[in-house]
């Protein structure tokens, strides 16, 4: 198992993967859309455009490199879309879905159909076609850097509980393929064992796995929902307990060597738009005791992820990187007072484990809240917007961890 208390990555200065894309790239993916582009066409925008946002984050001296997840439309990318045993719906019906899971909610609102419709149809199975994409880009990443800079590149990979919450009970699987949650998510966490392996097996080293549905269970009204849906047949927090140890099931088998974290986001869609809120408090233990995972990317740039009082549970063997500066909302952050919230997290942290102030510090981490586009459209910020945020992030961490990657 991969060990805990790990560092570089994560790296002091971090990002959570996606960025704006270049016009030019959005235009050929729009032609390629509508059949007006080639494959070649699409791979050698691609190819451009992530050459130069590599480019950018090297200059703005960021060490956990990404591609940006320009060759992806959305953040998950096609992983489970590819995997044996999944099939995509095209024109679900909105019965299939937990009208109360928040951006299910937030689409069945507009009247929108939920975005991609993924569900399992057969015995999931580990599949080389779903890797064949994540491979891809970590491979154009290894031609690119120096070879003294691979073990750095950092590949977003989406939850394995992604195709689950959202859909009703009894809906996200047949009965007569698996006949429970247990059943489901055994085969779920062999093809996330497998997939690690061989990515691990590519030279990947640094993963981060994307999961906005931990954070609905901080609301608690959509956890108050839940428990009141007579379909049921669990409670949310049990659901969530469920959740983690598919994760820690998950990390009994991961390579030593490669560094595993978790995202937890209350959304961030196109228009900088978010889908759930409340404080980490709810789910406080669960989420930073018991999860056994060495690093966690968390939101804090807004109010709607309440305070740092949570993180006094955080253990002294994990990481926590502290999403303080905002990749939805174009005003830039004040520096001291982003320093300040550093330290006033670090205090929490101090306060739980009943170590130092500077000791805590050294569990820290700072970055944007969440990318800069989860969905390939992007955030309502500029590119000037973009680069002032990271070029923040990249001075706070050298205010308070100097000579630090
Ligand atoms: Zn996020």
């Amino acid at each position: 198992m991969s060990s805990l208390n790990h560092r570089n990555p994560p790296f002091r200065a971090e990002h959570v993967g996606s960025f704006l894309r270049p016009d030019e790239l959005l235009q050929v993916r729009h032609a390629w859309n509508d059949k007006k582009a080639t494959d070649a066409d699409l791979t050698a925008a691609e190819d451009k455009a992530v050459s130069q946002i590599v480019r950018l984050q090297q200059d703005l001296g960021f060490h956990g490199i990404n591609d940006g997840e320009y060759r992806r439309h959305m953040f998950w990318g096609t992983f489970w879309s590819n995997l044996d045993g999944m099939e995509e719906i095209v024109g679900p019906d909105p019965e299939i879905f937990r009208a109360y899971v928040p951006d299910v909610a937030a689409f069945l609102e507009k009247n929108h159909k939920p975005g991609e419709a993924v569900v399992c149809t057969d015995k999931i199975r580990y599949s080389p076609a779903a890797s064949k994409a994540h491979i891809e880009q970590i491979q154009y990443l290894q031609k690119i850097l120096p070879k003294e800079k691979h073990d750095s590149i950092k590949l977003t990979i989406p939850a394995p509980t992604w195709y689950h919450l959202r859909y009703k009970e009894g809906k996200a699987y047949p009965k007569d393929v698996y006949k429970d949650d247990d059943e489901y998510f055994a085969d779920v966490i062999a093809v996330f064992q497998k997939e690690l392996l061989v990515l691990y097996d590519h030279g990947l080293r640094n993963v981060q796995i994307d999961d906005p549905n931990i954070c609905y269970f901080c609301n608690s009204k959509m956890v108050e929902e839940f428990n009141n849906d007579p379909l049921n047949m669990i409670k949310a927090d049990d659901l969530l307990a469920k959740y983690i140890d598919v994760y820690n099931k998950i990390m009994e088998n991961v390579p030593q060597g490669l560094h595993v974290g978790i995202h937890l986001c209350r959304g961030n869609f196109v228009k900088s738009r978010h889908f759930t809120e409340g404080s980490y408090e709810r789910i406080a233990v669960q989420l930073l005791e018991d999860l056994q995972v060495p690093t966690l990317y968390l939101e804090f740039d807004t109010e709607i992820a309440g305070g740092f009082g949570p993180l006094q549970h955080l253990p002294a063997n994990k990481n926590v990187v502290l999403g303080v500066v905002s990749s939805e909302y174009p005003k830039l952050e004040d520096f001291d007072h982003t320093v300040a919230r550093i330290y006033e997290a670090a205090q929490y942290i101090a306060k739980g484990s009943g170590k130092s102030e500077k000791e805590s510090l050294n569990q820290v981490s700072v970055s944007p809240q969440c990318g800069f586009a989860s969905h390939s459209s992007g955030n309502a910020v500029t590119w000037d917007d973009m680069v002032a945020k990271l070029k923040l992030v990249r001075r706070v961490a050298d205010k308070i961890w100097p000579g630090e990657p």
